[in-house]
């Protein structure tokens, strides 16, 4: 066996220095160490916007027969689901393009569209793999806030796009506020960035904001006459986050051309697209898990202000809110509690805790360890 030192100040570096500063993905705080030090603890995973509902029995029984066909590739080109979601959505199949998760397409968004010295924006706070996108292929991020209700601001990013702009992050509803655009906001969007970027619209949380009333933005992003793309998740409303499905709705041959080229070829698992599918079909189970959503972000909201914070607006499945004090404090006292809830990196938001919604009993678990964290 080949020995390896720990030592590693002489190890030859990466030939990318722009990776160097960037963040390593995540390791969120696993249920195994906390339980580790206390065994008793409930555990409450409110950090990562996941659903508390498993998916649909039908999903699941799907997943296991496709596991017994896994001898074989799965479909490269994701047939079944791309026909599935063009029939309900009227985009074309073949500009239809699965991601392993919408996160692939986010890096993918970057590597087609950005090269060194080209600008990149995005909304802030907003979700941190815009971020990677830029700085991976030398791109220059450039910020724009956020309106005082958490939505994007878009006659600012519009005002903010220069002809060095090529790729444009917006995101209804945004992560980590919650708030949606309206139809009309979408389409000053699409018509005011130049045509020389690609202005990719995220949806991660698209059908929460349909069940909450709020209006489909794809008629007008197809307004656009420069690239689009509109990206959606199977991991949000389906709860299926562990399968990594998602897609890219996109505006041209052209630009779904793009994405087919920068994926692997095998890049959503048979298992995964098996149950993604099913799930899709299962409405009942969508419907069911989206107003149990609704039912508990209005108790957690409720709860909340009731606390003295003060939660953004907000349609998702995650409600962030003001704090009256620093929220790392508020995040590392209720995980020795056990509730896992995030908070804000962006300068200005230190104060700001993110929870997602999780069951009834992770409503009222969170808001009495909450109580008792602002009380001490
Ligand atoms: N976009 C936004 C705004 C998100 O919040 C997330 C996940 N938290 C993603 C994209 C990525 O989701 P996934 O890769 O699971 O589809």
């Amino acid at each position: 066996m080949a020995e390896f030192s720990a030592d590693n100040s002489n190890e030859p570096t990466i030939p990318k220095p722009a990776l160097r500063a960037l963040p390593s993905p995540g390791r969120p705080p696993v249920e195994a160490d906390i339980a580790r030090d206390n065994p008793d603890l409930v555990i409450r995973r409110m950090n990562l916007n996941e659903s508390p509902i498993q998916p649909s029995p039908k999903s699941i029984v799907a997943m296991q027969e496709a596991c017994t066909r896994v001898n074989r590739y799965p479909d490269p080109q994701w047939r079944e689901l791309t026909a599935a979601i063009s029939e309900e959505t009227g985009i074309p199949q073949h500009r239809i393009v699965m991601g392993n998760g919408s996160d692939e397409a986010i890096v993918s968004a970057g590597r087609l569209s950005v090269s060194p010295g080209d600008e990149v924006l995005v909304p802030v706070p907003s979700f941190p793999s815009y971020n990677n996108a830029a700085a991976v292929n030398g791109g220059t991020l450039v910020t724009v806030p956020l309106k005082a209700d958490g939505s994007n601001d878009v006659d600012a990013m519009i005002a903010a796009a220069t002809d060095r702009t090529r790729l444009v992050f917006a995101a209804s509803p945004n992560n980590p506020t919650g708030n949606v655009l309206t139809s009309e906001e979408v389409e000053r969007l699409a018509l005011g960035i130049p045509d020389t970027t690609l202005l990719v619209l995220d949806e991660a949380y698209y059908e929460f904001g349909i069940h909450d009333g709020g209006e489909d933005h794809l008629a007008v992003m197809a307004k656009r006459t420069g690239p689009w793309a509109v990206f959606r998740t199977f991991s949000k409303a389906y709860g299926l986050a562990g399968i990594r499905v998602g897609y890219i709705l996109a505006g041209s041959d052209e630009i779904a051309n793009a994405f087919q080229k920068m994926r692997s070829v095998f890049n959503v698992n048979a298992v995964a697209q098996a149950g993604a599918l099913a799930a899709w079909h299962d409405k009942d189970h969508r419907h069911m898990l989206l107003e149990k959503t609704r039912i508990e972000r209005e108790r957690l909201v409720a709860g909340l202000t009731a606390l003295g914070a003060e939660p953004f607006p907000t349609v998702a499945n995650f409600v962030t809110a003001k704090m009256d004090r620093p929220a790392a404090d508020i995040v590392a006292a209720l995980l020795k509690k056990g509730v896992m809830i995030g908070r804000l990196m962006h300068p200005g938001y230190e104060n700001y805790i993110r929870v997602t919604v999780g069951s009834d009993e992770d409503t009222d678990g969170f808001l009495a360890a909450l109580k008792d964290v602002l009380a001490s």
